[in-house]
């Protein structure tokens, strides 16, 4: 394997079921990190999925923002829980680790998460990152967390980014409006227009959609590293581009 540290991003879709997390899904992404850790590699997770285990146990309108921020508060825990259990079976111990933008904002602060997350892996603990969403406010905020995982590559110095999605690569447009659409395999370059395309998030759980991913690749493109986007219903792809390096499905962004 090429790899040394690598981002996984795994998507709300990925992670719920009508309305709940998918056990099954998230024991299947947990199973295939503890391979990856067998060989080698260290891996920091950026979880979605904390305002929807807060949901199940407590269905307030996430379209109100005190209320998402209160289901992301009772969700994360619910969330981590699910996570510790289940690489536990692994004999694998993992950590929370909440991030604003402020807390990258200033060379600092910066080198004092670089430490925090150096040291966890060191301990061959997996970190699991997600957005502080209960405190953050516009300011403070990294938008999603395709864009958090960006920066969490680049700033914990991560070679590769794998972005976990409802869809098993880039099409050169939507492939759910349109039947013809053809898969792009490999991208080394991201225009300005595609950049600048309207949001198209599909459910009530995301706000990413597919812009959003073109974002987090632009900005690792511009800083020499790479990003794999590949489906997370069905770890296949994933586990044949990291484990065997041969690219079936998914789309490869590289210079
Ligand atoms: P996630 O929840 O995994 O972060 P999103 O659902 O927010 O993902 O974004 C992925 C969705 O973006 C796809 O399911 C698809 O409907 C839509 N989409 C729009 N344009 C494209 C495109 N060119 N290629 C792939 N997916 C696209």
């Amino acid at each position: 394997m090429n790899y040394k540290r690598i981002v996984i991003k795994v998507g709300s879709h990925v992670l719920t079921e009508n309305g709940a997390v998918c056990k099954e899904r998230m024991l299947e992404l947990v199973r295939l990190i503890s391979e990856l850790k067998s060989k080698g590699l260290e891996v920091i997770l950026v979880s979605s999925g904390a305002v929807s285990a807060g949901y199940t146990v407590l269905p307030l309108d996430r379209l109100d923002i005190g209320n998402k921020q209160a289901l992301a508060a009772i969700g994360q825990p619910l969330l981590l829980k699910m996570y510790q259990e289940k690489f536990a079976t692994f004999e694998i111990l993992c950590s929370q680790v909440l991030l604003s933008a402020a807390d990258l904002d200033s060379k600092k602060r910066t080198a004092l998460a670089r430490h925090a997350l150096d040291n966890l892996l060191a301990h061959g603990v997996v970190p699991i990152i997600n957005e502080n969403d209960v405190i953050a406010t516009e300011e403070l905020e990294f938008g999603d967390n395709d864009q958090l995982s960006a920066y969490v590559t680049d700033t914990f110095e991560a070679e590769l980014l794998v972005i976990l999605s409802d869809i098993d690569a880039l099409y050169d447009k939507d492939p759910r409006a349109f039947e013809d659409a053809v898969v792009r395999k490999e991208v080394s370059e991201i225009s300005q227009e595609e950049l600048d395309a309207p949001t198209t998030a599909n459910n009530e759980f995301a706000t990413g959609g597919i812009v959003t991913k073109l974002k987090a690749a632009y900005f690792l493109l511009a800083r020499g590293k790479k990003m794999f986007m590949a489906t997370g219903f069905g770890l296949s792809d994933v586990r044949s581009f990291l484990l065997d390096g041969v690219h079936e499905g998914g789309t490869l962004f590289k210079k």
